[in-house]
């Protein structure tokens, strides 16, 4: 009995014929056979996010965030994407628009073949990881326009299990975290608390004072003792704490492991793991990982960590830095996967220049639009 032969006499034949194209569900190919070959092309230009309230962190504070739009045409589709580069990540503007240039789509005979496109352009340079993901976004956007479908569904998520949102609170003095929390909370059903200056307790103390939702907390590498952190932690849990971000500098990572192996709530990287690689170096350092599309180099490799960071046992996060409504919408798409999400980026902007998901009670809500089905305001 040949191959052929085998299937048709199996059950397998039978799952196979179900899973045969039929006229209601429109395979790559075939959508792709009945629209004109046309030219891929990129543009991008710069944007600035203003933000509502300075944002403060352990290591700065800060009232824009500089951004580069992309947009890559195929025929009458458009893909929309996005970079977004907080200074202390190395880039900006100027080096995005640098490498934008030197991606020439121009010679792409199939838009959805997503794994060909973005390895060539991970190969261009090394780093850039925000000008990558901004190729990379776009590009999935395209690709569910293309095929005529919410990108939850060209992946087989179920958008109906997306997490609540965390709601951040930036670092700032008790009396002001007092003020922003109060302003917030009705609206969400957890908050992230900032943390990693010296007056962690009081801040912790400020929010308690007002509001008794469950905390995730980050101090983003500001704590240098091991010990010293260990009992902040034992302090956040009590207090209700759900987690801890980068407690310690990343470099830092027998200090960090030896929090994890000791932690009563679960710890996660963000620093210290930025793209598939560093999630197997940091294999047992951290209890989790918060994944962020503008570190990923966008939804792809997101994706496979997801799955990688899944197989270790690990627990997940989806992140965002402060991004238009674009960059956030399309990482909510992955957030059927993950434990926790924290996708709150354009909310904290006064100029957001798209329209996507919406907070329902706080939950992230998926637009049902072909693509990410975030669309330029
Ligand atoms: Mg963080």
């Amino acid at each position: 009995m040949n191959r052929r032969d085998f299937f048709a006499t199996t059950a397998l034949g039978g799952a196979a014929s179900v899973l045969a194209p039929t006229a209601g569900f429109a395979f790559p190919s075939a959508v792709l056979n009945a629209i004109p070959p046309a030219r891929m092309k990129l543009s991008f230009k710069p944007f600035t996010l203003e933000l509502k309230h300075p944002f403060g962190v352990s290591v700065n504070t800060r009232s824009t965030t500089p951004i580069v739009l992309t947009t890559i045409e195929y025929g009458k589709f458009k893909g929309y994407g996005e970079a977004s580069m907080p200074p202390y990540l190395g880039e900006s503007q100027e080096s995005v628009m640098k490498f934008l240039a030197k991606v020439d789509l121009s010679k792409v005979e199939n838009p959805l073949e997503l794994e060909t496109i973005l390895s060539a352009v991970d190969a261009i340079e090394p780093g850039n990881t925000a000008a990558k993901a901004s190729v990379d976004i776009a590009l999935h956007d395209l690709m569910g326009k293309i095929m005529g479908q919410p990108l939850y569904n060209v992946w087989g998520f179920n958008k109906a299990k997306t997490p609540n949102t965390v709601f951040t609170i930036g670092i700032d003095t008790p009396e002001m975290v007092r003020k922003k929390v109060q302003e917030v909370d009705p609206q969400f059903k957890l908050l992230k608390i900032k943390l990693g200056r010296d007056n962690d307790r009081e801040i912790i103390e400020a929010v308690r004072s007002v509001s008794d939702k469950p905390l995730v907390t980050d101090a983003n590498q500001g704590w240098n003792n091991k010990e010293r952190a260990l009992e902040t932690i034992h302090f956040l849990k009590e207090k209700g704490a759900v987690l801890i971000e980068q407690p310690m500098p990343k470099e830092m990572v027998d200090e960090n492991a030896w929090i994890t192996e000791r932690s009563p709530i679960p710890v996660m990287a963000d620093e210290a793991i930025k793209r598939l690689p560093d999630l197997i170096k940091m294999k047992g350092v951290y209890h989790g990982v918060n994944l962020k599309l503008m570190k990923t180099t966008g939804l792809r490799e997101a994706h496979k960590m997801i799955i990688l960071a899944r197989a270790f046992g690990m627990k997940l996060m989806i992140g965002c830095m402060t991004e238009t409504s674009c960059g956030i919408t399309a990482a909510a798409h992955l957030t059927p996967m993950v434990d926790w999400a924290d996708l709150d980026g354009a909310l904290l902007s006064k100029n957001d220049a798209f329209k996507g998901l919406t907070f329902v009670d706080g939950k992230i809500t998926l637009p049902n639009a072909p693509g990410i089905g975030a669309v330029p305001r």
